[in-house]
């Protein structure tokens, strides 16, 4: 992976302009608190944005509202980026399964939206292999909320890789 300095809010500019074709009438709403850089490399984080801004808009309904948040966390030393839906769910026991290669919650409610069951296992690798970590909160037929949290440049969680 490349190391260099990326604005956070800008790749998820480039997610949203690149996700506009399936947006289906649901509204993004942006909450950046500040402008916030991490390391890293853009196109594997925009790969992130990717899924989890597509996964939002496959499993809620026409005109939900889906929310992404950034901000920076100085007593976590860290930068926090979450994207929230108000769509179906996730049961409590596969909460954590989810992250895993090929697992989709059951077949029927995946079905019509498709899918491989890969995308969390590649945006986890990717966090990971950024030194952060990726959380899910979510409620059955509430929402999800997926945040990740990324060292910021210079911080003490921010870990040489090298
Ligand atoms: P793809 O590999 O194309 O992303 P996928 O969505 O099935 O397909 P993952 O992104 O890994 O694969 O997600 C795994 C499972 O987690 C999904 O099958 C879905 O049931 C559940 N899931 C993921 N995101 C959400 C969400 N925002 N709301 C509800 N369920 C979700």
């Amino acid at each position: 992976i490349t190391r260099q300095q990326v604005r956070v809010e800008s790749v998820i500019a480039d997610s949203i302009k690149q996700l506009k074709p399936i947006l289906n009438n649901k509204k993004i709403i942006m909450n950046v608190n500040s402008s916030v850089e991490v390391i890293g490399d853009p196109n594997q984080l925009r790969q992130v944005t990717n899924i989890l801004l597509e996964n939002a808009l496959k499993y809620t309904n026409e005109g939900d509202t889906i929310e992404i948040y950034l901000s920076e966390s100085r007593d976590k030393d860290c930068a926090v980026f979450s994207v929230s839906d108000t769509g179906i769910g996730i049961p409590t026991g596969e909460k954590s399964r989810i992250f895993e290669r090929f697992y989709r919650i059951d077949k029927a409610r995946s079905r019509k939206t498709g899918g491989t069951g890969l995308g969390l296992a590649i945006a986890k690798e990717i966090v990971d292999n950024h030194n952060g970590y990726i959380e899910v909160d979510s409620t059955i037929g509430i929402g999800s909320k997926f945040s990740v949290f990324l060292p910021l440049p210079g911080g003490t969680t921010e870990k040489n890789s090298e």
